[in-house]
């Protein structure tokens, strides 16, 4: 008897998250005893700081085995409203947070939050793999502004204002960005805020997550800091890139109260308070040291450069130096057409994929990332495995005409 029931529309229509599927093809290359070098998934390859872990440990030994509070635990709002005013210049209480399971569940919850079927989320591309998607599966309508090669992939504010409608709702990006390292400096943003403030229906989402690994001399900036559109910003962000916390699953968003509210009412009904033992983990990373951060930083700085320049030594490969983040996003577009007698390159999801299975190098393709030309190459690797990767994409390029 054929089955006559199937999944719901929105999970047919759902991209599976790139990121995670090359890293689940590379691992099975590995099992089957393959010497893959994942540069797939953008993860620290550092452990969590000790002092963190001992708070962790500490959380178990104190008993917070039960429900948190939705919006998270007290102390934690506290210390991420003091990191906010700390390093960021904006003045939340502990009542406009909501800490929430990782920053992809923050997203996620925003959107959700915020975007009525039908209404327009403008997306800066190259953008996050999963963006696109939580907005479709909001049934929001995405809108993708292209950030130049040529500008270090940013929208300007000018692209930005003109793509603006009465239907806009929301707009979306992250500085320092995944997939290129691009970091947004303060005069860009105060531009862009200047378009927000112009149009009191339209907010704008603020993803700091790589906000520690920003190479730029004038360092970080929050456009959440802009006292004019702060009613209109939220910003987002989390442990797990600067303080290598990623399976600990820790983000949050600071925002008007109302946004703040719907929040916590939709994680309420669907996922609760986020884990108790990591929240205690969290507030001791956010109120503590960044000496480990920093020593992170200068290695993804080092290793920055080192792949930059080994990319740039393949013929027809085209690499801006990213700014932040740990992400070389070369332009490969040279090789689409190309064959190496078996197997034909269209594009860059061929290019990714005849990679992994011939040099065993796992990467992932620009297309997922709304730029087709591109690939994305994660630095959090060892400065040997780093090395041998570049040698091992040289030599197969090589082979193709
Ligand atoms: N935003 C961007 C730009 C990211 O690269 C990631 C990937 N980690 C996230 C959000 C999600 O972070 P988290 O691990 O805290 O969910
Ligand atoms: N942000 C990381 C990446 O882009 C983690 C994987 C994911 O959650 O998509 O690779």
């Amino acid at each position: 008897m054929s089955l006559t029931v199937s999944l719901a529309d929105r999970i047919n229509a759902l991209e599976e998250s790139a990121t995670l599927g090359m890293t689940k093809k590379a691992r099975e290359l590995a099992a089957q005893g393959h010497k893959v070098i994942s540069l797939s998934v953008g993860e620290p390859d550092f452990k969590t700081p000790k002092h963190i872990c001992d708070a962790a440990k500490k959380a178990i030994d104190d008993g917070f085995h039960g429900y948190s509070p939705v919006a998270g635990y007290p102390d934690l709002r506290k210390a991420i409203a003091d990191k906010l005013k700390r390093d960021n210049n904006i003045e939340w209480g502990p009542e406009n947070i909501v800490v929430s399971t990782g920053a992809k569940h923050t997203l996620a919850n925003v959107i959700a939050t915020l975007v009525n079927p039908g209404e327009e989320v403008l997306i800066f591309a190259p953008y996050w793999v999963s963006y696109s998607e939580m907005v479709k599966l909001a049934e929001g309508t995405t809108v993708i502004l292209d950030g130049a090669f040529d500008n270090n992939f940013k929208v300007t504010p000018e692209q930005f204002e003109a793509a603006i409608t009465p239907k806009t709702k929301l707009v979306m990006f992250a500085s320092p960005n995944n997939p290129t390292g691009s970091v947004y400096t303060e005069a860009e943003l105060r531009a862009i805020g200047a378009v927000v403030a112009k149009h009191p229906n339209v907010f704008i989402m603020a993803d700091e997550i790589y906000e520690y690994i920003n190479f730029t001399d004038e360092g970080h900036f929050s456009i959440g800091s802009i006292p004019e559109i702060k009613n209109q910003v939220i910003t987002v962000n989390g442990v797990a890139k600067g303080h290598a916390m990623t399976g600990w699953r820790i983000g949050f968003m600071a925002a008007a109260k109302w946004i703040a509210d719907g929040v916590e009412k939709l994680q309420g009904q669907v996922t609760s308070g986020t884990n108790s033992i990591a929240q205690k983990a969290a507030v001791v990373a956010f109120n503590g040291t960044l000496e480990e951060a920093e020593k992170m930083k200068v290695a993804y700085d080092r290793r920055r450069k080192l792949v930059v320049g080994l990319l740039r030594e393949i013929p027809g490969f085209k690499v801006n130096m990213p700014d932040g983040a740990f992400y070389a996003f070369p332009d490969i577009s040279y090789y689409f057409g190309k064959s190496d007698g078996i197997t034909l390159i269209k594009d860059s999801d061929d290019f990714c994929m005849w990679l992994l299975d011939g040099a065993f190098v796992a990467t992932v393709a620009g297309s997922s990332f709304g730029a087709p030309n591109c690939m994305r190459i994660s630095t959090a690797a060892s400065d040997e495995q780093l090395v041998e990767a570049c040698e091992r994409i040289k030599a197969s390029v090589a082979s193709l005409n």
